[in-house]
């Protein structure tokens, strides 16, 4: 399983500056201007050191999840949380069940700690399957459940009573990761009450929805048990100072995140809709982008190719059933107009190559 390619280094080889960028879930609307505000007037203390501790954010985000600062942990995104995780939580050969076709960094850092992915078999439309789960977790003797919510690549998502429900019908002493970066495109009365169970881990990112992927934070929601685990694997200093400051500043401004959300919205009906209109099937999303059936798994990857050819990047699932879809991330009204145009003319490329 190689790791992401990034879209530098794509530009780079079809020997192009930049590229139209709707393949990483980056937020096309930015950082909210007030979080904007915040870092720029922070950068002249770039001299100093973070709160190692980022103990007012995490003050905020206390407030805001009804919870103790001690019940989160604040680390360069989940992706840096992920690695923790699996330090904490898993021994060289131990399995961790999550769905096939789900995001796949978790399992990087499983396969660097000598740890494995025991993989559940997902839906139809490559979401999770609870019982497909229990299965595997039965059948493997795992400790920890990886579940992506809503989740990526799929874009599905799973209600409370199903989470509950999984929840439920694990054993007490398997740990529940809930990845949940996407959370904040869902309405908040869908989503998991925020209660601490002490048998779950809750992730959440500034990446996506507020648009700081670039300053690399997020955090986690666990007991206070686990979070003292954390404190002592975590790099003190791995949290960027502006990125705390803007972090703050981004929760304070919350009518810029929900202009956002409906934007996203808009976005993901327009590509609903041009889909539909190329005769394409697209699965319904809970998040910032929209997966659009090609047809096999062969021309999934020539329509990445051909498109980004054309100078756009996107990605595609990597794994049945959905396999043969791409992976279209929300951009600007702008930006989706042009996507439109690229799209149509990678297809009939794509098509003329190999008929359907
Ligand atoms: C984007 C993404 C992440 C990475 O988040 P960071 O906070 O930027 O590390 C984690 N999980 C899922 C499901 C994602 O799509």
């Amino acid at each position: 399983m190689t790791p992401f390619v990034a879209p530098e280094e794509l530009a780079r080889r079809v020997g192009r500056s930049e590229l139209l960028r709707l393949g990483a879930n980056e937020s096309a609307f930015g950082p909210s201007p007030r979080a904007i505000g915040a870092m720029r007037d922070a950068v002249t203390r770039t001299s100093w050191y973070g709160d190692p501790e980022s103990l007012e954010l995490r003050a905020a985000l206390a407030a805001r999840h009804r919870c103790e600062a001690g019940e989160i942990v604040v680390a360069s995104g989940i992706d840096d949380l992920m690695g923790l995780i699996v330090r904490a939580f898993c021994a060289p050969g131990d399995p961790c069940v999550a769905t096939r076709g789900t995001y796949p960094t978790l399992f990087y850092h499983l396969n660097a700690f000598g740890a494995r992915a025991e993989f559940a078999e997902p839906d139809a439309d490559g979401g999770i399957v609870p019982a497909s789960i229990v299965d595997a977790v039965a059948r493997s003797g795992a400790k920890l459940v990886y579940v992506a919510n809503p989740d990526n690549p799929s874009g599905s998502f799973a209600g409370q009573a199903t989470i509950a429900d999984l929840r439920e019908a694990l054993p007490d002493d398997v740990l529940l990761f809930l990845d949940e970066a996407y959370a904040d495109f869902v309405p908040l009365d869908r989503l998991p009450p925020d209660a601490i169970d002490p048998r779950t881990i809750r992730t959440r990112t500034f990446s996506k929805a507020y648009g700081l992927a670039g300053a690399r934070i997020g955090y986690a929601l666990a007991s206070a048990e686990i979070i003292a685990i954390f404190q002592k694997l975590r790099l003190h200093f791995g949290v960027n100072r502006t990125a705390q400051i803007g972090a703050l500043a981004a929760l304070d401004d919350d009518a810029f995140l929900r202009g956002v959300v409906a934007e996203v919205i808009r976005g993901r009906d327009d590509y609903h809709a041009l889909a539909a209109r190329h005769g394409l099937r697209s699965l319904p999303s809970s998040t910032n982008f929209v997966c659009i059936d090609i047809g096999t798994k062969q021309q999934a990857e020539a329509m990445v190719g051909a498109l980004l050819e054309g100078g756009v990047f996107v990605r595609k699932p990597w794994a049945p059933p959905i396999d043969g879809f791409i992976r279209v991330t929300v951009g600007t009204a702008g930006e989706r107009a042009a996507f439109a145009e690229h799209f149509s003319e990678a297809l009939d490329r794509v098509r003329e190559k190999a008929p359907t």
